[in-house]
């Protein structure tokens, strides 16, 4: 079995799934050394910031409804929650709910903290969590400081288990632990999976999870998903702790994220019996296809499954045939993580748009199940083969790439690095909402965006004639990948001042 659940943490992506963090190379390439398993990580000699896995852990778990979280780390690295509790606001006017603040308390190691041990604080955050929130259940999330100076995090749960009547729950997502800040989304997971989910009293034949981040545009999805008699249930921001403990119900999982679905589905088959829906993402049309075809064939409805596909492909055929005429050609270079970066090749493809370098900011050679992404063996087989790297998010390759490549579009999933590419006077897209471009009309919306953004480069264009980009012309003029090889240079600091 891939997921252990008799362990206390999830295994880091690097050993489990053999994911990297540097490539250059191509999507060819890069699907044939999975294969092969001969793909090995590149070492940066010079780094700039990125995320970390404690970012992930708390984004998922602070925005179940009626749990709390308790993050047990110096207070910087609860600043994370800042960008959570806005999704928490954004989630909640989409589904017309009550605003409210997400229910987070950081337990503030400080210097004494660190030499002393932190358990007294650890002890009066749960406490007040309990207290302020009257919740559920309650996380606790690791950090880098708890984890260097081995806090005994279970034993203090334990210790409390009689005076605080709900679950405590430990997460492991110590920001050191992994080079992927994906592996934080394991860590919730696995927490979710070992505590909350029960095994199911009855199966409901017509119930589906759908593993999704926000979920703002789910509407699509209820529709679709909807003509088949189905109904979705998504995950796992937005549910109840009861409701999560009742997923293994469900007559099988889709993800809309093959990085954020890996552990979570894989867990649910191999301990709950709930299918994992192995497919491309439904985003572009050959994505829904796919989805919905293997969906299809998990619940014998391969016939309803089939019809559905004809007729919508229908709707939009002659709309989509337009767009493709005032696309084609264009060329866009692509930012985001490894599974959207990976269906977003293909589908700004379908849009008949140019992809003239594909980024992604990790890649996983397989998924839990033990697959090669499905995603990137359908690239593969193109007769085009398309430039690609892995850039953990370095915001200086993808400057500098930029800069040389001079796309018409840069398309990404991340805001911190959209406004880099807007400064340097590049059309971009920044892909906030997941449900983008899912499905037949979103393929459609999506085209549209991307024909709006193009008609009208004024803005970035005046943004890129009044901004000094902090980069020296030195830095500019290098191969975009000079820093990234088998070992990190000796002297880091003088290639520090060459760059900035
Ligand atoms: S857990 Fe570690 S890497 Fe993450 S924010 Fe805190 S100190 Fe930084």
């Amino acid at each position: 079995m891939s997921i252990n659940l008799t362990t206390p943490e999830a295994q880091i992506r690097e050993n489990r799934l053999s994911s990297i963090t540097g490539y250059k190379g191509s999507i060819k390439d890069l699907a044939t050394q999975a294969g092969g398993c001969s793909l090995k990580s590149g070492e940066r000699g010079f780094t700039q910031t990125t995320a970390c896995s404690l970012g992930c852990a708390q984004g998922q778990l602070v925005l179940i409804k009626d749990a709390a979280v308790v993050g047990h780390s110096a207070i910087g690295c609860g600043s994370d929650t800042i960008q959570s509790n806005i999704n928490n606001r954004r989630g909640q006017f989409s589904r017309e709910l009550e605003y409210t603040n997400i229910n987070y308390i950081n337990t503030n190691m400080t210097e004494e903290a660190t030499v002393f041990g932190g358990a007294a604080k650890l002890r009066e955050g749960i406490r007040e969590a309990y207290r302020r929130f009257n919740p559920k259940v309650i996380f606790v999330t690791t950090s880098c400081v708890s984890g260097i100076i081995g806090e005994n995090i279970s034993g203090i749960l334990e210790g409390l288990a009689e005076e605080i009547p709900v679950p405590l729950v430990p997460v492991h997502c110590e920001g050191f632990r992994s080079k992927l800040w994906a592996s934080g989304f394991d860590a919730a997971f696995h927490a979710i999976l070992t505590y909350i989910v029960k095994p199911a009293e009855k199966k409901n034949p017509n119930l589906i999870n759908i593993i999704n981040f926000s979920g703002i545009g789910r509407k699509e999805v209820v529709r679709l998903l909807g003509r088949l008699g189905l109904v979705p249930q998504f995950l796992v921001q937005f549910t109840t702790v009861d409701q999560l403990s009742k997923i293994s119900e469900a007559a099988a999982t889709l993800s809309f994220c093959g990085t954020l679905g890996s552990y979570l589905a894989s867990g649910l088959e191999e301990h709950f019996g709930v299918p994992y829906i192995k497919s491309l993402q439904p985003h572009g049309i050959a994505g829904i296809n796919s989805w919905l075809r293997e969906l299809g064939k998990v619940l014998g409805r391969e016939e309803e499954v089939e019809k559905l596909i004809e007729e919508e492909t229908a709707a939009i055929a002659s709309e989509l045939e337009e767009l493709r005429e005032k696309l084609n050609g264009k060329r866009v270079v692509i930012g985001m993580g490894p599974s959207f970066s990976q269906n977003y090749t293909r589908l700004l493809q379908e849009l008949a748009l140019e992809v003239v370098w594909a980024a992604s900011w990790h890649f996983d050679q397989r998924h839990d199940y033990g697959e090669i992404p499905a995603t990137i063996l359908d690239l593969a087989k193109n007769e085009k083969d398309i430039p690609a790297c892995v850039s953990e998010l370095q915001v200086h390759e993808i400057n500098n790439l930029l800069r040389q490549l001079k796309p018409d579009l840069f398309v990404c999933r991340h805001p911190g690095m959209a406004i880099w590419s807007a400064k340097l006077g590049i059309p971009t897209i920044f892909i906030n909402d997941e449900y983008q471009s899912f499905g037949y009309q979103g393929l459609i919306n999506f085209g549209n965006r991307v024909a709006d953004t193009l008609a009208n480069p004024t803005f970035v264009q005046y943004l890129a004639s009044k901004i000094k980009l902090p980069y020296t012309n030195w830095w500019l003029e290098q191969d975009a990948f000079t820093f990234l090889g088998e070992a990190p240079p000796k002297k880091k600091e003088r290639i520090t001042k060459a760059v900035v």
